[in-house]
């Protein structure tokens, strides 16, 4: 029994010591998510320093997500109330006077979002359960009417889901976030917020201006911007985030599962690992066990064959992270191999042309009922592509540097393993070994070659 999707782990107050991470990686963590919309600079690097701890003495590749908090704004304070309730029909004014607001007006401290707005906008905030229309705008207001009451709190973030907002993807905060956070090296940068693919390449700029580490770019699907230039994003980024929480705030919700359907699919057909996210186990941040929906939904991702699912609060401020993790990982070691057993048919769809040769390579491996893939891979690009064919046996990777079998650490069916000799000596059997598998055939990839061989 094989676990081919991988789990990427949110850290937080509840799980960021050296003990509970260990405990994580052994349940089946392959990625870890350091957020930083909490905690800037050194303790936050001091959670990279604990899972490269972890990841030495598992001896286990183990992946740094480092996730920006992007351009999340937020409303100012009041000035006696933390929260008021607004009423359907209720005029309410965002304004740039600092002032604290009252009942009737709230100063919106972003010039860059008044300027963006348009009569006609919608304004959520209270995630979703408040929403207000623009009716019209002036230099530095913006006048709008309540169409669904709620409560409005003081500090809150809100979500602008019909307004393309023109500012940079990467905040100031975000900037010194990148700037602390590439001295740690970390295996990806987790870009939230954005909104074409523009913001991809602005950010790998960024990057590539400031370290030649490879820092991979995982672009988080939160804003329909992003959903309407999918094609562009994927094809920019390293990989991708389906960010289900804004998503499903900024989207009407019933559209949420269709869109990450078609989102999994297109990263598979343009070779992109994709990590579905947010709110999978929800019940474990107070519980013990999740609810059948909870259950269904961590399998389908399974069965969709995404690459990673992902935990949120389950693990950063739920009760227990270490039994999410081993609640998520029984989840899908069972769908994962029932996937195999039956298989369903348009998850198999390749919409690659026949020739391609990580088809061959899977079909290869299929049609002689190889017991595993084994790729000699200095760079992840032919595990990366060989992986998205989602062939039904393990992938052994067998790379010569950490960061890349970091990297492989996202890509479903796929087992790194870090190992100078056994790649310098191109041996499939000491790789197989390694892995545990001592007989059968395997199909052997290195450089270009592709071969049969007996163990
Ligand atoms: C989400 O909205 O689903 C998400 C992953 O974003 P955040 O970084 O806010 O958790």
């Amino acid at each position: 029994m094989f676990k081919y999707t991988k789990i990427t782990a949110s850290l937080g107050p509840k799980s960021e010591s050296h003990a509970i991470i260990t405990k994580m990686a052994r349940a089946g963590v392959n990625l870890f998510r350091i957020n930083f919309s909490h905690d800037t600079g050194a303790t936050q690097g001091k959670k990279i320093d604990m899972i490269r701890d972890v990841s030495r003495e598992l001896k286990t590749p183990l992946a740094v997500i480092v996730d920006l908090q992007g351009p999340k704004h937020r409303i100012g304070n009041f000035a006696t109330e933390d929260k008021y309730k607004l009423t359907v029909g209720q005029r309410f004014v965002f304004d740039s006077n600092e002032t604290p607001g009252d009942s009737s007006r709230v100063c919106l401290p972003h010039p860059d979002v008044i300027a963006s707005l348009h009569a006609g906008d919608r304004i959520l905030l209270n995630d979703g359960k408040l929403e207000m229309r623009v009716d019209r705008t002036e230099p530095t207001k913006i006048i709008a009417t309540v169409i669904r009451g709620n409560e409005i709190w003081s500090r809150r973030g809100f979500n602008l889901p019909d307004t393309f907002i023109d500012t940079c993807v990467l905040t100031d905060k975000d900037k010194a976030d990148l700037e602390y956070a590439i001295t740690k090296k970390p295996d990806f940068v987790a870009v939230s917020f954005v909104q074409s693919a523009a913001d991809i390449d602005y950010v790998r700029d960024f990057i590539n201006a400031r370290t030649s580490h490879k820092i991979k770019i995982i672009a988080k699907i939160e804003r329909p911007h992003a959903v309407h230039d999918i094609d562009n994003i994927v094809a920019a980024a390293d990989g991708i985030m389906i960010a289900r929480g804004d998503l499903a705030v900024e989207m009407p919700y019933e559209q949420v599962p269709a869109i990450s359907r078609h989102i999994i699919r297109l990263c598979r057909q343009m070779n992109r690992p994709v990590i579905v996210a947010t709110q999978m186990l929800a019940s474990l941040v107070d519980g013990e066990f999740p609810t059948r929906a909870e259950i269904s939904d961590v399998a389908n991702a399974s069965y969709l064959r995404a690459d990673s699912t992902m935990t949120s609060e389950e693990t950063t401020i739920g009760i227990n992270p270490v039994n999410a993790i081993q609640t998520m990982s029984r989840i899908l070691t069972y769908a994962d191999m029932d996937g195999i057993a039956n298989p369903n048919d348009w998850t198999r769809v390749e919409h690659v042309p026949e020739n391609n040769w990580s088809r061959s390579v899977a079909s290869m491996a299929h049609l002689n009922n190889a017991s595993a893939i084994i790729v000699f891979d200095r760079d992840g690009i032919a595990t990366t592509e060989i992986s998205c064919r989602r062939p039904d046996m393990p992938i052994v990777a067998v790379c010569n540097d950490e960061t890349v079998a970091n990297h492989l650490c996202l890509c479903r069916g796929v087992f790194p393993i870090c190992d100078t000799e056994t790649f310098g000596r191109r041996d499939e059997t000491m790789a197989a070994k390694i892995f545990g598998i001592k007989i059968g055939d395997v199909v052997v990839v290195d450089d270009g070659t592709i071969s049969l061989r007996g163990l």
